[in-house]
């Protein structure tokens, strides 16, 4: 089958198709509110793949084959017209991959093949997919990654034989909130946010795809929600991506008061601005998460970059991006905040990141193998010529970046890198601490380094071992785990003994919040997507320092991340 151009690879698909109209009339439904804000309108729940009814004995070949071509033309084009309309050039790439490969010539005799041996078209189609599939899959690398979006094209094309509804995001013609089992990273790039009001998933968690997208996109999402899909088509609800909660059934009028209430609290948040501060003037930095410098355009007021997530430069790539490359995409972040803080981080690859040039083995448990920093262990050459790019954006432009490793795990390690950074010319030297080991032994870490960025994604996920993609274990990924939150207090008081910043720039620093509980642990400074901003500095700015430590206490206090949250929230002032 015909290579196409890069695009990256969905994860898990949604669940079955399911009938609609059905499910509870007017209820409230609780799942974990991922990224803050309400939202009111119809929902239109996403299909997923369809199921092949068993196999027909073909009376009328010629019928099977037209009906199986039409189908494949049928997607070729409505995904290519999904592309013309597509919100931006990355969306508009990975529709158009996809429908040269719905129009693949091959694809299309293998069908005709599949249908002058008996098969009907549904099944036609199905076998013709699969065969190209395990091509794909057996040429490995970034063949191998197409195999998802080949996925994506079979559902599409057995629904459009069977007459079902298209799987993906739909186009009911309405702006709607959008349920679904769980999205993929092709299904998220395709959203249109002038019409999905909110997303509410029955999976996914705290730090899945669609919660670090929803929160970059700024639409409220509500994951982990058991018994949304069992919502009908149709039917007006309330999502509050705060809270988790998602009232069904609540009628037109009510709708219409929940949106005018958001636009007005979005207005509000609109006209927020300054630093991040208590109410008595305490500082906490507020920054950016950004993947590159495009991400810089919204013209969000931040302090600064948190997090630059540098493996966007790398990723669907077959080979490593050469030294000048690096050196301009550096420098165009830097540039942005002349005198300003930016945080870098160097390449973190390995599990949901793959990077083929890099040639790393596969591994049984890629979260637990070669990622983040240790993949300097096999390939030292990558990690040395992002430093020397990094240290010459910083010359070329006159500032200081401040260069953190992702997974550090141990003092050694951290000593390591400090070395080896500050040879190449990197003057601030850090770790983000995603390992519990780090955690524990963040003074010793601190002893080499200049500061600590605190992962919280990733922190989780290793100290409570649960997969961050894991929606059936979201409650043990909620950041406001009294476990979590005691291994940032742990830091925290280690960059605090020495007068070292340590703050976070996991997902847990974009909940408004928790941000004000992580303020009161001590963290100097929270790196959240563009979107959380304000509603982080508006939250630090109506508490004291005094209050957010209370805070804190109780958050600490807690036996659990609900209790914690609920506790929290019922000193919010008034
Ligand atoms: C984290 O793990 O919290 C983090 C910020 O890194 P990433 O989400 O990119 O793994
Ligand atoms: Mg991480």
């Amino acid at each position: 089958m015909a290579e196409t151009s890069g695009f990256p690879a969905p994860g898990t698909g949604p669940s079955p198709a399911t009938g609609t109209e059905r499910g509870p009339a007017t209820g409230t439904l609780r799942g974990l509110g991922v990224s803050p804000g309400r939202a009111a309108g119809r929902v239109c729940r996403m299909a997923g793949p369809p199921r092949l009814p068993d196999p027909i004995a073909v009376a009328d070949p010629a019928r099977e084959l037209g009906l199986a071509l039409r189908a494949l033309e049928t997607v070729a084009a409505e995904l290519s017209a999904r592309a013309k309309k597509a919100a931006d050039s990355e969306a508009a790439a990975i529709l158009d991959a996809q429908s040269f490969m719905a129009a693949d010539p091959e694809l299309r005799q293998t069908t005709e093949e599949n249908v002058a041996a008996g098969m009907d078209a549904g099944h036609a189609v199905d076998a013709a997919c699969a065969h190209h599939r395990e091509a794909l899959l057996a040429a490995g690398g970034h063949f191998a990654e197409r195999a998802a979006d080949l996925d994506d094209v079979r559902n599409r094309a057995v629904a459009a034989v069977l007459g079902l509804p298209v799987p993906g995001i739909p186009d009911p013609g309405h702006p709607f909130v959008l349920v679904a089992e769980d999205l993929s990273p092709a299904d998220t790039v395709t959203l249109d946010p002038g019409t999905v009001l909110a997303l509410v998933t029955e999976r996914g968690g705290p730090t899945s795809h669609t919660a670090i997208l929803a929160r970059a996109r700024g639409l409220p999402a509500v994951v982990a929600c058991r018994g949304a899909m069992e919502i009908g088509d149709g039917t007006w609800v309330a999502a509050d991506g705060t809270t988790g909660r998602v009232e069904t059934g609540i009628g037109e009028e009510t709708a219409a008061g929940v949106r005018r209430e958001a636009a007005a609290e979005r207005r509000r948040l609109a006209a927020s601005s300054g630093p991040g501060r208590t109410s008595d003037g305490h500082p906490v930095e507020l920054l950016l998460n950004i993947g590159s410098a495009t991400d810089l355009g919204g013209g969000v007021e931040a302090e600064g970059v948190g997090l630059f997530r540098t493996e966007f430069l790398f990723l669907g790539r077959r080979d490593a991006p050469g030294f000048e490359e690096q050196v301009a995409a550096y420098e165009a972040v830097l540039r942005a905040f002349p005198g300003g803080k930016v945080v870098i981080r160097t390449l973190d690859a390995g599990t949901d990141k793959p990077l083929p040039f890099l040639g790393l083995p596969e591994e049984p448990n890629p979260a637990l193998g070669v990622r983040g920093l240790r993949v300097g262990r096999v390939r030292p050459d990558v990690l040395d010529v992002q430093l020397d790019a990094i240290a010459e954006a910083a010359r070329a432009c006159g500032s200081r970046p401040w260069v953190m490793a992702p997974m550090v795990t141990t003092a050694a390690e951290a000593a390591a890198f400090a070395v080896r950074a500050r040879e190449r010319g990197v003057t601030r030297v850090g770790a983000m601490v995603e390992v519990p080991a780090a955690a524990l032994c963040a003074d010793r870490l601190l002893r080499d380094l200049d500061f600590l960025s605190i992962g919280t994604n990733d922190l989780s996920q290793y100290a409570f071992a649960a997969d961050r993609q894991h929606g059936e274990l979201a409650d043990l990924l909620d950041p406001w785990q009294p476990g979590l939150l005691r291994l940032v207090g742990g830091c925290v008081r280690a960059g605090r003994a020495v007068g070292k910043p340590v703050g976070v720039c996991g997902e847990a620093a974009a909940d408004p919040l928790l941000a004000t509980v992580l303020a009161g642990l001590g963290v100097t400074s929270l790196s959240m997507s563009a979107p959380a901003v304000a509603a982080v500095r508006e939250a630090l700015a109506r508490r004291s320092l005094a209050r957010c430590e209370a805070d804190a206490r109780i958050a600490l206090d807690a036996d659990d991340p609900a209790v914690a949250r609920e506790a929290v929230a019922r000193e919010e002032p008034a």
